[in-house]
């Protein structure tokens, strides 16, 4: 089954993401405290004519990172080249990608904690001196040739802040960490997007879509084309409240915005009678692998208390049995 709240990014097959990206501050939502910082690090920049220091995103998939790249550029007037870590696989696939650079321009590398440590090796001094030192050759006719690079701007994303090397966090100048977003604020996210599309939502629309999209815009997006197709079916001009309801439960969307996941991972837990779960595991009984069980899964369910992360675990906490509708077992946990 598709999974509908799934939070990576949208395949091929669904190329509207970039059409409902905000491209300007005044439609990026939410962030407060960052879009404050940022607007005073880039007009700072923009005073000295130089370009921006290294900025670093971090925070679970969907929550805007690559978009904010894509605002700073336009906001510095800056051509901005977008990649991700697994596509730069040798050193000299980033030399190239460095050398092709201007000045002034911005390098987003997506999931940069998976860069290889060669590959790191030479990001950081092309961060550092804007200079990269390539060996030519090997054994004793083995060259270094020094290239100097324009002063550009690298901006990081990663869901995984614990994978990056400390060498190369220190190396970023600003480095700002993603907050799910409120209900409210997705509704905003919800309503501008459904004005690009040409159907208007009513307020209380917007607001049912938010509480079920897990605090992430990507999911919100997601779930309003699919429920504004059961308001084109039933022909409805605009997004109305009881055609969201109807079609998110046809959909099997909680109304906590857990999905099959979520809920068979709160289940597990829950069965577990107070003890806590190892990470493996966890990610063993829902045949995932730990990374997307710590990055994609967890965060949310953590962020709203639905877990609880100790020394020997995960645990369910009174939220996990509320919402599974079952009672909490006798004596569990130091929480209570
Ligand atoms: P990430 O890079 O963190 O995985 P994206 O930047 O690709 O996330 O965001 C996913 C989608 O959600 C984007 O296409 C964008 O349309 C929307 N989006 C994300 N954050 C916001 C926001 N703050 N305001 C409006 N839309 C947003």
């Amino acid at each position: 089954m598709e999974r509908l709240v799934e939070i990576e990014k949208f395949s091929a097959d669904e190329p509207s993401e970039a059409s409902l990206r905000p491209d300007a501050w005044s439609e990026y939502i939410g962030q407060e405290q960052i879009k404050k910082n940022l607007g005073v690090f880039i007009e700072a920049s923009k005073k000295r004519s130089e370009a921006l220091d290294h900025v670093l995103f971090f925070g679970p998939p969907g929550l805007g990172k690559t978009t904010l790249a894509l605002i700073i550029a336009n906001e510095m007037g800056a051509n901005i080249k977008v990649t991700a870590a697994p596509m730069i696989e040798k050193s000299g696939d980033l030399a190239a990608i460095l050398t092709n650079l201007e000045e002034g321009d911005i390098l987003f590398i997506d999931e940069i904690h998976r860069l290889s440590p060669a590959v790191e090796e030479i990001l950081y001094s092309s961060m550092e001196d804007f200079r990269i030192d390539i060996i030519i050759g090997s054994g004793p006719a083995a060259q270094t040739v020094k290239i100097d690079l324009p002063r550009f701007t690298l901006i990081g994303a990663t869901t995984r802040a614990g994978m990056l090397s400390n060498p190369l966090r220190d190396r970023f100048g600003m480095n700002f960490r993603m907050q799910f977003y409120s209900h409210e604020e997705l509704a905003r996210i919800i309503a501008q997007a459904s004005r690009k599309l040409r159907k208007e939502i009513d307020h209380v629309a917007a607001l049912e879509i938010a509480r079920r999209s897990r605090g992430t815009p990507r999911i919100a997006l997601r779930l309003l084309r699919r429920v504004r197709d059961f308001a084109d079916v039933a022909d409805e001009a605009d997004i109305l409240h009881h055609r969201t309801k109807f079609a998110l439960d046809e959909l099997g969307i909680n109304s906590y915005g857990f999905d099959e996941m979520d809920l068979r991972l709160l289940r597990l837990l829950a069965s577990a009678n107070g003890k806590a779960m190892g990470l493996s595991t966890i990610a063993a009984a829902l045949s995932e692998d730990e990374g997307t069980v710590e990055d994609v899964l967890e965060p949310y369910l953590l962020a709203n208390g639905f877990l609880e992360r100790t020394a020997k675990g995960r645990k369910a906490t009174r939220s996990t049995y509320e919402a599974l509708n079952l009672n909490m077992p006798q004596g569990s946990g130091s929480l209570f």
